[in-house]
């Protein structure tokens, strides 16, 4: 029987953040604190317990707090993250709780602690939206961060790791992964968290490779295993054959000498070949990502996703604290554009006691625009705060999740009332700012054209229009072969946005993920969208796409991708046209 041990084996996980490292895996064991006995605590103990509690509470934030103070320079934009977990120790749902069960139970502090956490845990199971999901992870990396005091087990420091390796782990905190040194660490594969989880941001941040959300990782991969990390299309393989390495070590040289031949010219505006110009944008979730954005040549920000500023405290921000962000993001890339993107949450399930009330479907539910219309104030607090943004740079103001002209009509009608009560308080701000909308539910692209009446630009959010679309879940993995860009009904769709734009003199952008993978861009280019954003990293080899295209070719090419009834067909195509011009653009496995 062949050795199973031995076999190369193919994992697939999410592309976190791309390229491709190649060495031994060193497992992390994060928790360490899995197994934790019960016992009765006698009441004349139960304030010595209590105590312990808040000591060792005390303990694992001064210990995050020297994380933060030590955090390498490169990551000090991140370093808010860790700051956000401070105020986590504190939060009622753990701390209160716990000193709750003690007292009640008569319980010692950890298995008072771990019942609270599993609790919360449990509630986080049901939680659909990702976004939320992967905030919620953060009062888990902080719930293990006291229990490994509590229960007095030392962390692996990650930043004493002393050779060249591959980080395999469970989980990584934000806190762990500020630790990475990079002439250490190559990359990493976690089995928890995602692209927009902060550890995900984090490894970007410092362009390492990574996967994560791969199941199991941690019992697939042994501890010393020679393997391949793919953090480009989001695959692991372990014990790689000869040809398999020689395959990917020449992969990972041609990745290495594309990335730093597009990045030449990365700072200068993208035209094809017949002179047609692409601002190439890059989209947000922090202030301070604004920075990998001029850092990469993108030439504005064309998303800027503003909930995680409300996700991450005990309660939304103030109109100064939004103001204050939204500042530094303008004035950093004035005089290029900012779209700043009103706030997209699954409404009630927002921080304050966003496990109750659970949605059944949140994805149909109150979300974005559909929950600022129904909390005017929340809303107009954020309004409020762009317009007095807008005065120190070029600001758009984009409304999500818009699915009929009544919904624009209101968010409008609001956004007059924020400038007005501005004017009469004798504020600074700005009035004149170009308003546009997401399309990314279907019947917005159904009434497109009167939808442009209403606005100055549309902008296209393949994530949720190929969810809407499809019926796809974006999150759910049993389906995520079906969630397919290329799909024909996708393309007409973005075709028909387009044509309504071109015919009614409104702009057409696109900020899905879609506008960041260099073989789709032929297409769109073709079908005449105007502007593209997408993750800061994939600016540069976007841009020079964009400049070896030829926008009338790409024209012609589109016609033909709209009579074809697959999404596998339009590949074909596409490949067939333009495989060999984009053969030295890393884009799949
Ligand atoms: C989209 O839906 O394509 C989009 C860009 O928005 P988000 O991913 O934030 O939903
Ligand atoms: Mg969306």
């Amino acid at each position: 029987m062949a050795n199973r041990d031995a076999e190369e084996t193919k994992l697939r996980g999410i592309a976190a953040s791309p390229g491709i490292c190649i060495g031994r895996a060193y497992l992390v064991d994060q928790e360490g604190v899995d197994v934790v006995s019960k016992y009765s605590v006698m009441e004349s103990n139960l304030r010595d317990e209590i105590k312990r509690f808040k000591t060792a509470v005390k303990n694992a934030k001064d210990e995050l707090r020297s994380i933060i103070e030590n955090t390498p320079e490169e990551l000090h934009p991140h370093a808010n993250i860790l700051e956000t977990h401070l105020v986590l120790f504190e939060d009622k749902m753990l701390y209160d709780r716990t000193i709750e069960t003690i007292e009640k139970e008569k319980v010692n502090a950890e298995w008072a602690f771990k019942k609270v956490v599993s609790g919360v845990k449990s509630m986080f199971q049901n939680i659909k939206n990702s976004y939320l999901r992967e905030r919620a992870e953060d009062i888990i990396h902080v719930s293990q961060r006291i229990m490994r005091k509590l229960v007095g087990v030392e962390a692996v420091n990650i930043g004493d790791i002393d050779k060249r390796v591959i980080l395999v782990a469970h989980d990584l905190s934000p806190a762990d992964a500020s630790q990475i040194k990079t002439d250490k660490i190559m990359g990493l594969v976690t089995e928890r968290g995602g692209r927009a989880s902060h550890t995900g941001i984090i490894a970007r941040a410092l362009e390492i490779p990574a996967v994560m959300g791969l199941d199991h990782a941690t019992k697939l991969i042994k501890n010393d295993d020679l393997i391949i990390v793919d953090g480009s299309t989001g695959i692991v393989i372990t014990r790689p054959a000869e040809q398999t390495l020689a395959d990917y070590g020449g992969r990972q040289i041609r990745y290495r000498e594309y990335q730093t031949a597009v990045s030449r010219d990365s700072h200068l505006l993208a035209e094809t070949t017949d002179g047609f110009i692409v601002p190439v944008m890059g989209n947000i979730e922090l202030s301070d990502e604004a920075a990998s954005v001029v850092e990469h040549g993108g030439d504005g920000i064309g998303l800027y996703r503003t909930e995680f500023q409300y996700l991450s405290g005990a309660r939304f921000p103030k109109e100064s604290e939004l103001f204050e962000k939204y500042k530094r993001v303008v004035e950093m890339m004035a005089p290029k554009p900012v779209t700043i993107r009103t706030l997209d949450i699954n409404g009630d399930k927002a921080v304050n006691g966003f496990f109750d009330d659970a949605e059944n479907n949140p994805a149909l539910g109150l979300r974005a625009i559909r929950y600022c219309l129904k909390n005017p104030d929340v809303f107009k607090t954020q309004l409020r705060a762009i317009l007095r943004a807008a005065v120190f740079g070029n600001v758009r103001i984009m409304f999500p999740m818009i699915s009929s002209c009544e919904e624009v009509r209101e968010a409008k009608r609001l956004l007059n009332e924020a400038a007005d009560s501005l004017a009469e308080e004798g504020e600074t701000f700005r009035r004149d700012i170009k308003i546009g909308i997401m399309v990314e539910v279907p019947s917005a692209v159904v009434m497109a054209d009167l939808l442009a009446e209403e606005v100055d630009f549309f902008s296209i959010g393949t994530n949720d229009l190929i969810q809407y679309l499809l019926a796809i879940d974006r999150d759910n993995t049993d389906v995520s072969h079906l969630f397919q860009p290329l799909n024909p009904a996708i393309i007409r769709m973005m075709k028909h946005v387009c044509d309504v734009g071109g015919e009614k003199g409104v702009q057409v952008f696109m900020c899905g993920e879609m506008a960041g993978e260099p073989l789709y861009i032929p297409l769109l280019l073709g079908l005449g969208i105007n502007e593209l954003s997408m993750n800061p990293q994939s600016i540069p080899a976007v841009k020079s796409t964009i400049r070896v295209l030829s926008a009338k070719d790409a024209g012609r090419f589109a016609e033909d991708v709209l009579r074809r009834p697959s999404a596998s067909e339009v590949m074909k195509l596409l490949r067939n046209e333009y495989g060999d011009i984009l053969s030295d653009k890393v884009y799949t496995e």
